[in-house]
C-alpha cells in the first residue's frame, strides 16, 4: 500500500496536548498531520475538572504551569477564570510545601501563605492537623473543551491537516521515516509525536516501544444547587486527597482511588462513600448537600510510575517524540508543553528545562513522586 508522504511530524491524538503541539509545530513552518481516533477533546481533555495551578514544588512543573496559565489568560476562548487554588496542608508536609512556595515566588507566582484561620475567607473547613494553607489567586479554571478546539482552529489556520475518526493501528520505521497506518491509509513522516493520553503506552507499543503510561479512572461527583455565601475556589485537602470547587451553584468534588488502575469503564458509585467519609471530616457542612448523579462523570488519568509526564525525544529512537502521561496535569501544562515540543522537534534547547520529565529517568529506576499530587 502506498503511503501519503511529505509530512515533517505525524501527531497521534488530538486532545489538548496534541492540538496545542500541532499548532506550535506548524508555527515553526513544519508540515504537520494529526491522526485522531475519535474527535478533539474526546479523551481525557473533555473529562477534566478544568483546574489550572502553578502551585507545584519543582521548578519544571511550576514553569510549565505558569507559562501555560499565562497563555490561557491571553486567549479569550480559554475561558480562564482566576478563581484561585486553596491548598490545606498537613503539619508533616508543611516544611516541604513552604519550600515549594519559595520556588513559586522565585518564578513570580503570587502564592500567599495563610493560617488556617485566615484561609476561612476562601472556604469553610475544619482545621485539625493542618500546618498551614496556601492560596494562589492566579490559579483557577479554564474550559478545556473550548481550549482544545481553539488549538485545533489555530493549528488548521497554520496549515495542519487533521483526520478525525482515524485510529492509528500500526507504526513502523522504514527508509529513515515513520509509517503510521490507519484504516483510511498510511501516512509517512520524519518524526512522530505521541500525544495519545491514556492510550500513549498502547500507541508506543505499536512501534515496539515501551512508554510507561497507564489509564487510571477518576470520578467527579456533582452536588445539587447549594446556597453558599460565595463561590469556592479549587480547594485541596492534601491529607485526605479530597478536592472540591464551585461549578456555578453546585460543587464538584473528588478523591483518587489509587487502586483504580486499568481500563475500567463507567462511574464507580461504590467510591462515593469513601470519598464523602473523608470529605465530611474536613468539610462537615457538606452533610446538607444532595448529589446530582446525572451531572457526575468519570474519565481516565494517564499515569506514569512517578506521576510526572514523559516529554521530549525518545532516547535511541530516531524521530520519536513523547508528550504524554501528564498524570492529571495535562490541561494546566499543555500550552507550555507545546512550545517545548516545537523546540525539541527543531533541535533547539527547550525554554523550560524538561530534564526531570525526559524518558531517560526510567533507566535508573523510578524515583517516588516529588510534587504535589491531586
Ligand atoms: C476526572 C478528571 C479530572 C481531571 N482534572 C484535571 C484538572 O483539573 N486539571 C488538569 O490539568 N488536568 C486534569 N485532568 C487530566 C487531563 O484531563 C489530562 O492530563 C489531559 O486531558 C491530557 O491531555 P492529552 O491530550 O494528553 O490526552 P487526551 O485528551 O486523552 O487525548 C488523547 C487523544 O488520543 C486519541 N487516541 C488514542 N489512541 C489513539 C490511536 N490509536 N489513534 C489515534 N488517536 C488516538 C484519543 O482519542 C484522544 O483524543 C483530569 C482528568 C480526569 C479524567
Amino acid at each position: 500500500m502506498s503511503a501519503e508522504a511529505g509530512w515533517d511530524v505525524v501527531v497521534i491524538g488530538a486532545g489538548i496536548i496534541g492540538a496545542a503541539c500541532a499548532w506550535r509545530l506548524a508555527e515553526r513552518g513544519l508540515r504537520v498531520r494529526v491522526l485522531e481516533r475519535d474527535h478533539p477533546a474526546g479523551g481525557s481533555s473533555g473529562k477534566s475538572a478544568a483546574g489550572v495551578r502553578a502551585q507545584f514544588t519543582s521548578d519544571t512543573n511550576i514553569l510549565l504551569s505558569k507559562h501555560s496559565i499565562g497563555e490561557y489568560a491571553r486567549m479569550p476562548a480559554s475561558g480562564y477564570r482566576p478563581a484561585g487554588y486553596l491548598m490545606l496542608v498537613p503539619e508533616r508536609q508543611w516544611g516541604v510545601h513552604l519550600a515549594g512556595v519559595e520556588r513559586q515566588h522565585v518564578h513570580g507566582v503570587p502564592t500567599e501563605v495563610l493560617t488556617p484561620a485566615q484561609a476561612q475567607r476562601h472556604a469553610p473547613f475544619e482545621t485539625g492537623g493542618l500546618g498551614g494553607c496556601t492560596f494562589c489567586p492566579t490559579d483557577g479554571v479554564v474550559d478545556p473543551h473550548e481550549l482544545t478546539f481553539e488549538y485545533v482552529r489555530l493549528a488548521r489556520e497554520a496549515g495542519v491537516r487533521f483526520s478525525l475518526g482515524t485510529p492509528v493501528t500500526a507504526v513502523s520505521r522504514r527508509g529513515g521515516r515513520w509509517r503510521v497506518t490507519t484504516p483510511a491509509g498510511a501516512v509517512e513522516g520524519e518524526q512522530v509525536l505521541n500525544t495519545a493520553g491514556a492510550w500513549s503506552g498502547e500507541v508506543a507499543a505499536l512501534a515496539g516501544l515501551d512508554v510507561p503510561v497507564r489509564p487510571a479512572r477518576r470520578m467527579v461527583f456533582t452536588t445539587g444547587p447549594l446556597s453558599l455565601p460565595h463561590r469556592l475556589p479549587m480547594v485541596f485537602d492534601l491529607e485526605s486527597g479530597v478536592w472540591l470547587r464551585s461549578e456555578g451553584e453546585r460543587l464538584i468534588l473528588g478523591r483518587a482511588d489509587e487502586a483504580d488502575v486499568g481500563w475500567r469503564e463507567g462511574m464507580d458509585w461504590a467510591w462515593l462513600e469513601p470519598t464523602l467519609e473523608r470529605a465530611l471530616e474536613r468539610f462537615p457542612w457538606l452533610e446538607t448537600a444532595s448529589l446530582d448523579r446525572r451531572a457526575s462523570w468519570w474519565g481516565y488519568y494517564e499515569i506514569t510510575p512517578d506521576h510526572q509526564p514523559v516529554v521530549g525525544r525518545m532516547p535511541g529512537v530516531e524521530g520519536w517524540l513523547n508528550a504524554c502521561g501528564f498524570s492529571g496535569h495535562g490541561v494546566m501544562q499543555a500550552a507550555a508543553t507545546a512550545r517545548v515540543i516545537a523546540q525539541e522537534a527543531c533541535f533547539e534547547v527547550p525554554f523550560v528545562d524538561i530534564a526531570p520529565l525526559r524518558y531517560e529517568r526510567f533507566a535508573g529506576g523510578v524515583q517516588p513522586a516529588h510534587d504535589i499530587q491531586v
